[in-house]
């Protein structure tokens, strides 16, 4: 089966193509989608539903698609679904790590909690779909450690790793991550529907 992948992040890509290596795996560009999908959900599971469902109709093939972020405990969730634009600007690593540190600053450390969630949506064109999610704890660090990764992982001290997602390898990272978790839920769960 094919089953395209709602975005164009080869990161992404990669990691889908090995939990699902019985299936075609393909990037919506590869597909012949190049329409832009706002991401209205107030929620990470909107979020992959909406993108999901607009590839799935637009395509009439399989669709899969994922929503992610970081919640800190002592920021009441937030960033959450607003991680990617925390600082005001869609992507800019760099200035939203910057706001978060600086959110926290003077927060001790056993009150940086925080966890990456990601939320995994399969829409099938004949209306089925499946969704599931995964989470990954650890707590938020007074500077970075590592250049590794991309985002928030030079912030993110692994309680799974015991150390920051920044210093970890892709390996290390792929077998605790929010996404992993959530793309085995998903393949679980569809396995049993089948
Ligand atoms: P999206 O799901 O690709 O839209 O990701 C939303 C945002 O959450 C990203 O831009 C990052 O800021 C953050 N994020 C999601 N997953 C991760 C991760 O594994 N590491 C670091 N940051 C992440």
């Amino acid at each position: 089966m094919r089953i395209v992948v709602a975005s164009g992040n080869r990161n992404k890509l990669r990691e889908i193509a090995e939990i699902f290596d019985k299936c075609e795996v393909v990037s919506m560009q590869e597909a012949g989608f190049s329409g832009d999908i706002e991401e209205t959900g107030g929620t990470f599971e909107e979020n992959a539903l909406i993108k999901a469902r607009a590839v799935c109709a637009a395509l009439g093939l399989p669709a899969l698609a994922d929503d992610s972020g970081l919640c800190v405990e002592a920021l009441g969730g937030a960033p959450g679904v607003h991680s990617a634009r925390f600082c005001g600007r869609h992507g800019d690593d760099a200035a939203n790590n910057a706001l978060l540190l600086e959110k926290l600053r003077g927060v001790p450390a056993e009150k940086r909690g925080a966890y990456f969630e990601s939320c995994v949506a399969l829409c099938f064109p004949e209306g089925r779909e499946i969704v599931a999610s995964g989470r990954t704890y650890g707590r938020i660090l007074a500077g970075a450690e590592g250049a590794g990764g991309f985002g928030y992982d030079p912030l993110f001290y692994s309680d799974d790793l015991g150390k920051s997602f920044g210093t970890a390898a892709p390996e290390e990272k792929n077998a605790v991550s929010h996404r992993a978790r959530a793309l085995a839920a998903l393949a679980k769960k569809w396995e049993e529907e089948a």
